[in-house]
């Protein structure tokens, strides 16, 4: 089959990787003029690291990757007030997980395409069109194509779901977050292995030194107002000074030093919660179908978990690509909406509201260095229920 893939981030590449597989034809289509960089640590785990391993992607993944010791809470002084040694998460997931860049894991699937898929950089699916004769596309730029099937990988503001499914705001479920990341090269503070985060009531930045004297920022903040975001970099970074603009510890230095940037991530903190992933031939994957949120700290890999299962499900009915399309969503549905229903119970605790809240969330942080309690409270929280099916060729 030829399979139009909107999106070229996470789940977009690893569906194209494993579409290939099984001999199929697929396109990807990707809005920016090349693979984004930047952007933010993510931790990887689960069963989208063992889809990456099916891959053969771990070697790649643990070179790129950060062997992160610590979770330090500081107080305004710096001083360690809570946090935890990340032992405790690699004990629960027997070494299966690696913390790396966003961007560096997305290149990573991205080249073990190695050039046989190709991808129409620049450019948006704009029009879809299901008719007996397949899937009619039209695209920003690109002469229009014909397709079997069409794949929404295009993140929390899909175009495809747009296009097919109706307008984001009746399936965005905002969680009362902004959230914005960046990088600085020089920064004078510098951590190995340690990933510092300092919190006042309903607001939180983060620091985690990186490779080749680069810092990676992380700000999240509660925010009821007005959902609409700032669209330029100048907006951003005003939106950033006006909700830190008198936080303590080191806020006043990294925001005088985001002038350096040229790059802000700025989003709301959401899930995209829907009751179906297909409309005829169109489907959704990745956080273009059911957003987790950065709480729960898995969307990748629950990216690639869906990538998989979707390109599996359409090898075992290979006559029925519509049927291989429900197998999908009813074996993927039940595991994602446990994963955001989880999220959404932590999203209050995630960045407390008040000074209490933050003493207690430091108390509980240090008992996770401690073996028992460690392994039991991470365990509720890392370990899936989900087992990655075996296709046969997989
Ligand atoms: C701050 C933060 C921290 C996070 N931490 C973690 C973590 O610790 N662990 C974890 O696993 N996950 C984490 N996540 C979540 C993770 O980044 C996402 O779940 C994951 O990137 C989803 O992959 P995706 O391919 O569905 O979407 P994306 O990675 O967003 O990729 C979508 C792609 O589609 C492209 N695109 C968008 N619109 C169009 C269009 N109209 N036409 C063509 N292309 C388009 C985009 O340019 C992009 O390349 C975090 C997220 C955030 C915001």
């Amino acid at each position: 089959m030829k399979i139009a893939i909107n999106g070229a981030g996470i789940a977009g590449p690893t569906l194209a990787y494993w579409l290939h597989h099984y001999g199929h034809e697929p396109v990807l289509i990707e809005r920016a003029s090349h693979l984004r960089s930047g952007g933010y640590i993510i931790d990887f785990w689960g069963p989208g690291y063992e889809v990456a391993s099916k891959m053969g992607l771990l070697p790649r993944l643990h070179e790129l990757g950060y062997d992160v010791k610590d979770v330090r809470f500081v107080g305004s002084d710096g001083q360690q007030r809570g946090g935890f040694s990340t032992d405790a998460i690699r004990r629960t997931l027997g070494g299966r997980f690696v913390s790396l860049k966003r961007s560096d894991l997305a290149a990573a699937i991205y080249a073990a395409l190695d050039g046989k898929v190709e991808t129409i950089f620049d450019d948006s699916i704009a029009t879809i069109d299901d008719g007996s004769s397949g899937v009619h596309v039209s695209f920003d730029c690109h002469r229009d194509l014909t397709f079997d099937v069409v794949v929404g990988a295009d993140g929390l503001h899909s175009r495809v779901r747009e296009l097919q499914f109706g307008s984001e705001r009746q399936f965005e479920a905002y969680l009362g977050y902004k959230a914005a990341a960046f990088e600085l090269q020089g920064y004078p503070l510098h951590e190995e292995q340690t990933y510092l985060s300092y919190a006042e009531p309903g607001r939180q930045v983060s620091r985690f030194s990186m490779r080749d004297g680069w810092t990676l920022f992380l700000f999240v903040y509660r925010d009821f107002g007005p959902a609409n975001l700032p669209l330029t970099h100048a907006g951003r970074k005003a939106a950033l000074r006006n909700a830190f603009s008198d936080a303590g510890w080191e806020c006043p230095e990294i925001l005088s030093q985001m002038d350096e940037t040229a790059e802000i991530y700025f989003d709301r903190v959401s899930q995209i919660q829907m009751s179906s992933w297909t409309s005829g031939r169109t489907v959704l994957i990745g956080d273009a179908a059911a957003c987790v949120s950065l709480l729960a700290g898995e969307g990748s890999g629950l990216a690639m978990s869906e990538a998989y299962v979707l390109a599996g499900e359409l090898a075992r009915v290979p006559d029925n690509p519509l049927a291989g399309l429900i197998r999908y969503q009813t074996r993927m549905m039940p595991f994602l909406f446990d994963k955001q229903r989880a999220a959404r119970r932590f999203a209050s605790s995630f960045v407390p509201t008040t000074a209490f809240g933050i003493t207690l969330r430091n108390i509980l942080s240090s008992l996770f260095s401690f073996p028992v309690v460690g392994a039991f409270l991470l365990g509720r929280q890392l370990r899936s229920n989900f087992d990655l099916p075996h296709y046969d060729r997989g």
